[in-house]
């Protein structure tokens, strides 16, 4: 299979992990979630990992030049001409779109779409005081999770009517059951 992009967007909570990890399987896609690498990076303790905590915790964006440094490594670690990325919470700002346009190009990788995962706020703070329980994420508590959803707003927000303009966007109606929403997905590609 030759070289894929698909960005996954949406707030946080709106369910975009659980339908990656279908995705991914699916189209046989390498799922690159930015928010995992900075967890895997602060067990590890690596000075990356100092950097972002406070940030992550706080429920901040980590710098644009870590990120896309972060996924720039990620990408040429990957076998060239078998580049299929589902890319998860990245971008999240203008900078970073722009940098990822970059990326792809450089690698030769089409992006086939940007799929919008849309979701009530209620709705959403609900499911992750449900999953602070289930998996206790730091970044799980109710200032948190409303600090994050107003930097979506504020920050990521701009990039529907960046990937609108583009001509590549999808939106999904996030509401419903697992297997409902994955049917939309699968609809929409
Ligand atoms: P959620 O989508 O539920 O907020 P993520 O796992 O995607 O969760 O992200 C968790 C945190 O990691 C974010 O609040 C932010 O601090 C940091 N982060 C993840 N991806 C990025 C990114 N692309 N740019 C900046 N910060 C990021």
């Amino acid at each position: 299979m030759s070289n894929e992009a698909i960005i996954f967007m949406g707030p946080p909570g709106a369910g975009k992990g659980t339908q990656a990890n279908n995705l991914c399987k699916d189209r046989e896609l390498h799922h690159l979630s930015t928010g995992d690498m900075l967890r895997d990076h602060i067990k590890r303790e690596t000075d990356l990992g100092k950097q972002a905590q406070s940030l992550m915790d706080a429920g901040e964006l980590v710098p644009d030049d870590v990120i896309i440094g972060m996924v720039r490594s990620k990408i040429e670690e990957m076998e060239q001409g078998k580049t299929r990325i589902l890319f998860d919470g990245f971008p999240r700002t203008t900078a970073q779109a722009d940098a990822l346009a970059a990326l792809l190009d450089e690698f030769s990788i089409p992006l086939h779409c940007v799929l919008l995962l849309q979701a009530d706020e209620e709705e959403i703070v609900a499911r992750l005081l449900k999953r602070a329980v289930e998996q206790g994420r730091k970044d799980d508590n109710e200032e948190t999770i409303r600090n994050r959803m107003s930097v979506y707003r504020k920050q990521t927000q701009p990039l529907v009517e960046y990937y609108t303009e583009k001509g590549n966007l999808k939106e999904i109606n996030g509401m419903g059951t697992l297997d409902e929403v994955y049917g939309r997905i699968k609809e929409a590609l």
